[in-house]
This record gives C-alpha cells, structure tokens and sequence, in this order.
C-alpha cells in the first residue's frame, strides 16, 4: 500500500505529500487500535465439573467464574481427540486429529498447515506462546516462545535462542513470562497463548496451596466405584483406575522408595525443588503420610483415600490456575488492556475425576470429551450469557481469525463462533460433534490401554465404535447421562442406532477421516 501512495504522490507538491502520509499512518493507527488483542489462557486436563461457573460440587473457582460472569460461556464444549498433543495440534489449524496429523502424542504434525498464529501473526499481531507445547514440531507463527520443560518447580524454558531456567511454581513464572511479554507488546495488537500444565498429573501444586483441602472431604463421584457392567469398551482393562493405577510417589505424594521408573522420576521432582520449596513440601505431605502408614487401608478405603489424596492435589493444583487467571485480568486492567483484550478461558480437554472410578481422559465419555470455554470480548459479549450450541476445539482457530476480521480457509473444519459471541445464532449449526481417539500405546504397566474408538455426540445421543474391539456402544444422554446404560443392541433404540450410525459415517466422509 505505501509504495503505491508514494508512486502516485510523486507528481503533487510536499505539503500535499506531507497531509497524505499523516493520513495514511493516522489510519493505519486506527485500523490498529480497533484490533482487539488476544489473551488464550489454555490449561491442562482441567475438566469442566471442576470449574464453578460449570456447577462444580468439588471447588471454588472464582477468577474463572469472574470472566464467565462478565462474559460467555459455552455448554456444549467438546474436543475431537482427548489427549494433549492432539489438542494443541487441532487448537493451531482447526482440524481433526487425521488431518494435521498429531494423531497421537507421538506423531507427526503437519507444520505446513494454516493455523490461526500464522495468520495473526501476517495480519501485523505480536505472537507468543508461553509454557506447554507438546506438538511434535517447533511452535511456528509465533515471534517469541517460551515452553516449559521438566517438573513444575522451577522448570527450564526452551526459547529460539536457547535454554533459560526460572524460579517457582510453573504456572506462577509461565503467567509471569507471559505478562512481562504483553508489557512490551501492549501497543498492540497481540495474541498470547498462554499453555499451562499444572493440573497434568502427576499434579504438583503450588507452594501456597499446598494445606488448602486438608480438613475437608471432597464429595466423592457416584460411581467412584464402577464395575463397568454396562460397557464393552475394553473399560475394564484400562489402567487409570483411581484404586490401582495411581503410583504411590509419583501419584499420590508418599515416600520414594526407589523402586520402579515413576517412583525415580518423582524422585527428580523433589530433587528440582529449592531448600525451601522442600521443607514446604514436606512439612505438608509428611504428617499426613505418616497417619496413612499407621492406617493400613485396604480395599474401598484405600480407594477413597487415593481419591481424597489424588483430588485434593489436583484441585490445588487448579487453585493455582485460577490465580493466573485473576492476575492476567488484573494485570490488564492495570495497564488499561482491559477494554480492548478478549480473553479466552479454556483447556485441552477434560479429565475424569473419580468418575467411572477413573483419573486420565483419552475415551469419549462426558467427562473427558467436555472442555470449559468461556470467552469474555469487551462490549460485545453480552455479561452472564450462555451459548447452547455444540462447539467443538476444531472451533477455536476460525474463531481467533475471526475475531479480528480475518477469514479462516475453507479446508478447516471447525466455524467461527463469533456470531454465537455477537449474540447471534447462525442458521444451519452443526447437530453433531465427531471424536476420534486413536493413541495405540505400548501394553505395559504404565500405558493407559484405552481402546481406539470413534463416534459422534449430538444433544441427547453418543454413538462410539471401539474399531480395535468391534464393539459399540450407544447412550442417551438424556435419560443416562453418567453413560452406565448402552443400548446398542436394545431393540427399542433400532431406529435411533441406524439414524446415528449413518450421521457417523456421514461425518467421517465429510471430514475425510479413512483411518
Ligand atoms: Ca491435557
């Protein structure tokens, strides 16, 4: 555009040259001041039902329930493929697991693909990614990155130009990166992710959180103790039961005794902690482990103590999330951000808390298929509202394009939810959301053993195919939402299977899944 306006001012006198250029650069000011910066707080396994402005029964979330109070929050927020890698690779280019090819945790992403960073980034966004990656390529379309390694006390940062070490709690110093970024960049516009891990297993919390819980009991979920009787999944197999899978130092915070691979590596996150994070950690954990050594659980009460145990942790842990997202919201306000910066409020997937007996996510099941989201854009998003439609993270990336006017290409397959944000609903919104997990893992004693599966959820139905397995399962929602009941082979649901068998299959030719 400027070599055009200077190819034709060449014939016109100075003082015009002069009132053209301020008005060039005067618009240009103001084109950029109407694009609103972008502030992802994306976090980690952080389910739904432990979010408040969701009904939590289990924790307070306050800073998170704030955003939702002033902002939008959507119900029916899904992800495609319940596991982290996946995620972040669907979150960047807007498409299902098979197509970016981040199908699992270990495969390889398609770095060649369109994502809503690139396109920010072309449009004139500061961009930065601070904290959790987990994507198999470097982060691209970002100017500056940050991404954790290691422990979540004082965790190293690999960074384009080398590696840096910090102090604290990982989700305190990931905020505090990503706050002195935005300081420098605050004439905008930017886009800052911001990827915690802390509410990840193996669930370290913060330092300040760490007596937070201690005389409570933690509402335990009705079918902490599942027999599985309803499912043909492979659920019974599966290694993420809260009674048997979590691993005593590694998991649960008891003694290191040196045995085993995960008893070694929590060994490695002790010794990463500072003198005084130490003597913190062991001022908390050690009484409390020194009562259950004299308790002798077994059976059901060892289970419900591990609950108690794996809960409390993670709900610090989660504390601590929510602190971050009072501090970036303060921090904005402090330096008058606030007006013109849509946060977004949101994880990678969800997680099961004791449900189905259950920690981990990976199957389709509600609690690991729902991710909260909640959007708060300044003067359009109206306070308090709610969005019904089924979303899904294959939204997210038209979504961010969208927000400051940019149009998302075709080949993604989720839609901008901007109109839902604008208080509009747009005709023709999908009816149902499409998941594909598909992780093969190694069978030993650490692996998860969830079965590949894929299926489709619409408002009251979940269909799932376990393809390793040849086996189906259908639930209504409406009637069965803990999913305890499947009616795939009830001769009453004959109709209704068919129906959702073909909108499968209709899915999967629409999005070209073939794997
Ligand atoms: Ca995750």
């Amino acid at each position: 555009m400027t070599h055009k306006v200077a190819s034709v001012l060449g014939r016109f006198p100075i003082r015009t040259h002069v009132l053209v250029w301020f008005f060039v650069l005067t618009s240009l000011c103001i084109l950029n001041a109407k694009q609103p910066n972008i502030v992802i707080i994306y976090t980690d396994d952080h389910a739904q039902h432990a979010v408040s402005a969701y009904g939590s029964q289990i924790n307070s979330t306050p800073n998170i329930d704030a955003l939702a109070r002033e902002g939008m929050r959507f119900t029916q927020s899904f992800v495609g493929n319940s596991i982290c890698g996946p995620c972040r690779a669907t979150l960047l280019t807007g498409l299902h697991s098979h197509a970016n090819g981040q199908t699992s945790n270990r495969a390889k992403f398609r770095d060649e693909l369109p994502t809503f960073a690139k396109s920010l980034q072309a449009a004139g966004y500061a961009t930065a990614v601070f904290g959790k990656w987990h994507i198999s390529t470097k982060p691209n379309g970002f100017d500056y990155w940050a991404i954790k390694k290691g422990s979540s006390f004082n965790a190293n940062f690999e960074t384009s130009t080398g590696v840096e070490t910090s102090v604290g709690h990982c989700t305190d110093t990931i905020t505090q990166r990503s706050l002195d970024w935005i300081e420098e960049k605050k004439d905008g516009p930017f886009m800052v992710w911001i990827s915690h891990s802390a509410s990840h297993r193996t669930w370290e919390p913060p330092i300040r959180h760490l007596n937070k819980y201690t005389n409570q009991i933690i509402p335990e979920p009705g079918d902490l103790f599942d027999n599985y009787s309803g499912k043909n999944s492979g659920a019974k197999t599966a290694q993420m039961r809260v009674s048997r899978d979590l691993f005593p130092a590694y998991d649960l915070k008891l003694p290191v005794t040196g045995e085993g691979i995960l008893d070694r590596a929590a060994s490695s996150q002790l010794a990463k902690m500072t003198l005084e994070q130490r003597s913190a950690w062991d001022q908390a954990f050690g009484p409390r482990n020194a009562k259950f050594a004299q308790l002798k659980l077994e059976g059901d009460d060892l289970t419900r103590w591990n609950y108690q145990r794996y809960i409390k942790n993670y709900l610090r842990s989660v504390a601590g999330l929510d602190d971050s997202v009072g501090k970036v919201r303060e921090f904005l306000e402090g330096h008058a951000l606030d007006q013109n910066t849509i946060v977004i409020y949101t994880s990678d997937q969800g997680f099961f808390l004791g449900d189905h007996g259950w920690y981990d996510k990976r199957w389709m099941y509600e609690e690991s298929l729902r991710t909260p989201l909640i959007v708060h854009w300044p003067g359009v998003t109206e306070p308090s509202s709610t969005c019904e439609a089924l979303v899904q993270n294959v939204d997210m990336a038209p979504t961010f394009m969208h927000m400051p006017g940019l149009d998302a290409p075709a080949s993604m397959h989720g839609e901008s939810l901007v109109p839902f944000l604008r208080g509009k609903s747009p005709d023709n919104w999908r009816d149902a959301i499409y998941y594909h997990y598909q992780m093969v893992e190694p069978a030993n004693r650490t692996a998860h053993r969830v079965a590949r599966h894929y299926g489709i959820r619409t408002r009251r139905h979940k269909l799932i195919f376990f393809y390793d397995l040849k086996t189906w399962e259908l639930y209504d929602l409406a009637i069965d939402p803990d999913e305890s009941l499947n009616l795939y082979n009830d001769p009453g649901s004959a109709s209704i299977k068919a129906r959702l068998v073909k909108q499968l299959y209709d899915l999967r030719s629409k999005y070209g899944d073939r794997m």
